[in-house]
């Protein structure tokens, strides 16, 4: 035994092995510590291996799901080894010491769950594959649950950014990839390779060319190569549901980063979990698929504008029509995950319950259809969209007529297909039925005749059907010249079997047996039924996901008095009565209310530095306006009066460093990496949000930071920024800069007491409040009136040296200083392309060498 388990876990790698062991899979050695611990059961031993004893934990089988659920979640891959003969099988064949034969056959891993009570149903489950290709990179990625599949191409640089908006749950690479994801999983390179990628997917989907999808580069086919490849692996050769894959453009999606995806809190709040996103502020999606799908488009915001208009148009029809949009949000409820039973279905792990999604969100589609019949003021993209809802009559009424109301997970005991559905399975179920009562008859007969009230005939697992009585009794009948023969004595009664009883209870189990396998056949042809409108099916699901998504946003505006954002072309940001809609969500609770506040972002006044007291709302104002871009971008209404906006390539959001103690580099120094991101990457189209900069390191650093920073983003970058800081002295930018103006959020000491007024308001702020902030934060009196003390001196100081800022007055401005420093290289530049270094001798290389130093 030890012999075929080590070959399995050969085969399985660095997957836990589940050994199947009669009810049991079994796992041994490291296996069994690593699971001990995660699952928390107990670790014994079994055996020895080279002289030491063998440590071994298990799991039930019929439990096995949920403890597989734990070890994947704790970042566990598991190999499944069957037995796939029975031991009576194995000794026939190999004699009566053979051991059972034992295959691996499926691995489960976090990026290729089916099953639901694995899955979140809210919750995309991507698995991506990457694929190195010289500087570029290919990506695929794919919801196994649904069978989604995208292939992308990104630079090197950009490939953090593109795996945070994938949130995959497993990543693959080529073996001895550079700079590989940090658990990623390496797999050979010979299938990430463009031709195996285009070869995969052809054979996959049966097609002889890609074209008609659109066009694929290398890169992207390389990463599928690597992603077919592995799911065949996983798999043992069944492929899942795979629809046709589509390609992902570059310039499609609103740039974000990690940083900034984080700092916004999109899709999940910085300690984890969805509560306090904004993902969770907007969903009121009634479906999971239409909670899936709005995710994916909170995570990647669309960048061009038909789309983005497509989507309001159909957001707009549903806030315009509360009628319709409650009675399709009514019937939307009530639908089954379709995608997802598809996805079990096509991967060979589908159950009749799921045949019964299946039905039911079909027939489901065609009301909703029905609902949304054709109408003049239908916006394009619901044209579109309604003709994926219908035409599955004729499955739909094969399935109706096929499954009982209700089918069960299990198929192995039958009973899901409906009477009437197959005259020859009818007959069967009579004649188990007949033979029941026949059984039931048989008791009443024996009882009379032995004159044993107490007479029961019942039914096990081990001896089928039998005739017990208590064991005072058994005497008589063991004595008695009647039919019965005994079968067992247990502790307090006597078994027996008759003639009789063995004729019924084998009609049943051959009726039984014979219905079954009709069962079996009609669940087989039912699935292939299904798998055959795979793509149809999926379609209804992502129309479905679509509406749910746009009706649950009209919902939400509804709720919060949310306007519909208009696009503009040249580079402006001008949002009246903009809120933050997860602050706003909490502070309604606690049944206070948010200040509105404005944002007018233009060309020639793109930069607002803001500042204010601590706890005034400056981050709250930076977020809620990059928010309502991204809800704006991905097409859905904002918390605002009113909003234009022209479309943003690319967001930023960095926070100082002094909020992200948590994390572990120095918090300085990735602070500086995060800027120094920005300014190399954002654009005259992008809006920067930047709070705090410059905070984490000391003073002086930080002003001359947050200064140059502010002056490159306005000079060079030229993006729209709202830039919130503490710095009074940067209010003196607004003296060079002549597109930056200067904002504060009011407060006022009114007796004595600090009132945070939330409110943004033009011109610098007077003074930061810190000591009043303090007190309203608990800081006792005494303290209080020492840093008061402290602050008069230091106020003093600066009112006689000019103070932090004093030695500005000569700084010449920014654009002069980089003008400067490229006269100088250009002459360089000039100088060095006009030598002739053949022919220089030594000595002029040397004298050269000096010139080039005085132009530098
Ligand atoms: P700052 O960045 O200036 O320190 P925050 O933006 O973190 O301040 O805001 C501090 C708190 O003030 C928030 O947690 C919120 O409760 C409240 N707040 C912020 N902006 C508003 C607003 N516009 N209306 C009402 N309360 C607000």
């Amino acid at each position: 035994m030890m012999a075929q388990y080590l070959a399995l876990k050969a085969e399985a790698g660095d997957c836990l092995l589940f050994y199947r062991m009669g009810d049991f899979f079994e796992l041994f050695f490291d296996d069994a510590r690593i699971a001990a611990q995660v699952l928390d059961i107990a670790l014994t031993t079994r055996g020895e291996h080279d002289g030491a004893p063998i440590p071994m934990c298990g799991v039930p089988v019929h439990a096995a799901e949920s403890y597989l659920a734990r070890l994947i979640r704790a970042g566990n891959r598991v190999a499944i080894a069957e037995q796939v003969e029975t031991p009576e099988e194995a000794k026939k064949r190999r004699g009566s010491k053979a051991l059972v034969a034992r295959q691996i056959i499926r691995f489960v891993t976090a990026g290729t769950l089916t099953e639901e009570a694995l899955l979140e149903p809210r919750r995309a489950n991507l698995l991506v594959a990457l694929a190195p290709v010289r500087d570029r990179l290919g990506l695929a990625s794919i919801d196994i649950s649904t069978g989604r599949m995208e292939l992308e191409e990104c630079a090197a640089a950009d490939l953090p950014a593109t795996l945070a908006r994938l949130a995959a749950s497993e990543v693959l690479v080529t073996e001895g990839m550079e700079d590989a994801p940090a658990g990623a999983i390496a797999r050979p390179r010979s299938s990430f390779t463009s031709e195996t990628g285009e070869r995969l997917l052809c054979a996959a989907h049966g097609v002889a060319t890609l074209d008609g999808w659109g066009s694929f580069t290398r890169p992207m086919l390389a990463a599928a190569g690597g992603l077919l490849a592995y799911l065949d692996h996983v798999g043992r050769g069944t492929l899942p549901l795979l629809l046709p894959p589509t390609a992902r453009a570059a310039t499609g999606a609103l740039f974000m980063d990690a940083a900034t995806r984080a700092s916004l809190e999109l899709t999940e709040a910085q300690g984890g979990g969805r509560a306090g996103s904004l993902l969770a502020a907007v969903d009121r999606c009634v479906t999971g698929a239409g909670a899936r799908l709005l995710c994916d488009d909170l995570s990647a915001p669309l960048a061009q504008r038909p789309g983005i208009e497509a989507r309001l148009d159909l957001v707009q029809w549903f806030h315009a029509d509360p009628l319709i949009r409650a009675d399709l949000r009514v019937a939307l409820r009530s639908l089954p995950d379709i995608g997802r039973s598809l996805g079990r279905i096509v991967a060979g792990r589908g159950s009749p319950r799921d045949l019964g999604q299946l039905r039911d969100g079909l027939c489901e589609a065609a009301w909703i259809a029905g609902l949304l019949s054709p109408r003049p003021d239908h916006p394009v993209l619901l044209r579109q969209l309604l003709p994926a809802l219908a035409g599955h009559d004729a499955l739909t009424d094969l399935l109706a007529r096929a499954l009982v109301a209700t089918p069960p997970t299990e198929r192995g005991s039958g009973g899901f297909i409906a009477p009437g559905y197959d005259p020859a399975l009818d007959a069967l179920r009579d004649t188990s039925g007949d033979a029941r009562r026949a059984i039931a008859a048989l008791e009443a007969r024996y009882r009379t005749e032995t004159g044993i009230g107490a007479l029961k005939i019942r039914h096990n697992g081990v001896l089928g059907y039998f005739i017990e009585v208590p064991a005072r009794h058994g005497e008589v009948l063991l004595h008695g010249e009647g039919s019965f023969t005994h079968r067992q004595t247990t502790a307090n009664a006597m078994r027996f079997n008759s003639l009789t009883l063995h004729e019924e209870a084998s009609r049943i189990a051959e009726a039984g047996g014979r219905a079954l396998a009709a069962e079996e056949a009609h669940f087989e042809e039912l699935i292939e039924r299904a798998c055959a409108a795979r793509e149809a099916i999926a379609g209804t699901a992502a129309a479905l996901a679509r509406i749910d998504v746009a009706a649950g946003l009209a919902e939400r505006a509804g709720e919060g008095g949310w306007a519909r954002p208009g696009l503009a072309d040249e580079p402006c940001l001008t949002i009246i009565g903009g809120r933050h809609p997860v602050v706003e969500e909490a502070l309604a609770k606690a049944g206070e209310r948010f200040v509105a506040n404005d944002c007018q972002l233009v060309p020639d006044d793109r930069l607002w530095l803001i500042g204010g007291p601590n706890m005034g709302g400056k981050s709250t104002f930076l977020r809620q306006n990059a928010l309502i871009a991204v809800l704006a971008q991905a097409g859905s209404f904002v918390p605002a009066s009113s909003a234009r906006i022209g479309l943003i390539d690319r967001l930023f959001s960095r926070v100082g460093a002094a909020d992200n103690l948590a994390r572990g580099r120095s918090t300085f120094m990735v602070e500086m990496v995060e800027t120094a991101a920005i300014l190399s990457q954002a654009t005259e189209r992008s809006f920067v949000i930047l709070d705090e900069v410059g905070r984490g390191t000391s003073t002086y650093d930080g002003l001359a930071l947050a200064w140059a920073v502010a002056e490159a983003i306005h000079a060079t970058n030229r993006s729209r920024c709202l830039f919130a800081t503490h710095y009074h002295e940067l209010a003196r930018l607004a003296e060079s800069c002549e597109a930056l103006s200067l904002h504060h959020v009011r407060a006022r000491e009114w007796k004595g007491d600090l009132v945070l007024l939330h409110e943004v308001a033009q011109g610098a702020a007077d003074r930061s409040y810190g000591i009043a902030v303090a007190r309203l934060a608990g800081v006792p009196a005494p303290v209080l009136k020492r840093a008061k003390g402290v602050l008069a001196r230091l106020e003093k100081g600066r009112a006689e040296t000019g103070g932090l800022a004093a030695g500005l007055g000569e700084l010449p401005l920014f654009a002069a200083a980089l003008e400067a420093a490229e006269e100088r290289s250009d002459a360089l530049r000039e100088r060095l392309g006009s030598l002739d270094i053949d022919t220089l001798s030594p000595r002029d290389a040397l004298d050269l060498l000096y010139e080039l130093r005085r132009l530098a």
